[in-house]
């Protein structure tokens, strides 16, 4: 079967400006492609550039220079509006601290993604709540987050990521602050969602969390350091 590239970066630099002319170059070089279907685990020390690195893939930010090419357009080259589209069709994010409204129904908050896209109440109420039985909170639509679990508001955020059908899930560090049981649970659903075809990538600090994917990217000192299979590296010894 042929491959399809999804993502694929070509010397990507980031450089941070700060104010009194000092600057800081984050990724000096990175260069991967990465096919359908697959589930990366992104690594590297605190600080390495993995966030600089995931907000790019992101498009929620633009890299200083370098070339990136995301579901076969090439990112640079669109504006400011088709950007945001591409990125609404193709990409659904989960961060660290799930990142919800506390205030919004769970509905709410997983429908959040439909806001703009002039679809009736009713629907993007229908929608959350097949999201929501999807990753196990059937009967949750209408509470809000502080009456969750953490575990349970990452499955919110899932659910949230899912609403548009992305191809791509990008989560960085998704079970930082979940203790290793939860973390389980939440990566088995990442699991099942590869195995539906989604491609995973993931930035963890955690070898067990970095052995549920295939491909393991490190990052150190703005460059890849490794890029092979996940097992391979832990098997080796490393950490
Ligand atoms: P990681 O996720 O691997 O911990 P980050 O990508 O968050 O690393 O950060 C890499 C480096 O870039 C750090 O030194 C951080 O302080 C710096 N950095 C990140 N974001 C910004 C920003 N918006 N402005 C300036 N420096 C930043
Ligand atoms: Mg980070």
């Amino acid at each position: 079967m042929k491959k399809t590239t999804v993502v694929s970066v070509k010397d990507l630099k980031k450089t941070y400006f700060m104010s009194g002319g000092l600057s800081q170059e984050v990724l000096k070089g990175v260069s991967f492609e990465i096919d359908a279907g697959n589930f990366v685990a992104i690594m590297g020390h605190s600080g390495s550039g993995k966030s600089t690195l995931m907000n790019t893939l992101g498009c929620l930010d633009r890299p200083t220079s370098g070339k990136y090419i995301l579901a076969e357009k090439e990112v640079s080259k669109l504006s400011d509006d088709a950007l945001a589209s591409v990125r609404g069709q193709t990409l659904g994010f989960v961060f660290q601290n799930f990142n919800l409204l506390m205030k919004r129904t769970i509905a709410d908050n997983v429908s959040l993604p439909l806001l703009y896209q002039g679809i009736s109440k009713k629907e993007c109420y229908e929608r959350a709540c097949q999201m929501i039985k999807k990753v196990g909170l059937d009967g949750y639509a209408d509470r809000i987050p502080s009456q969750l679990s953490g575990g349970m508001q990452q499955r919110v955020a899932i659910a949230r990521a899912l609403i548009n059908h992305p191809k791509i899930i990008l989560a960085d560090e998704p079970t930082g602050n979940l203790d290793s049981q939860t973390s389980d649970e939440i990566m088995g659903m990442f699991q099942e969602l590869n195995d539906e075809g989604i491609t995973i990538i993931l930035v963890t600090h955690e070898p067990d969390v970095a052995m549920y994917a295939k491909r393991l990217i490190r990052i150190a000192d703005g460059v890849v350091e490794y890029d092979g299979s996940v097992k391979d590296y832990f098997v080796k010894g490393n950490k």
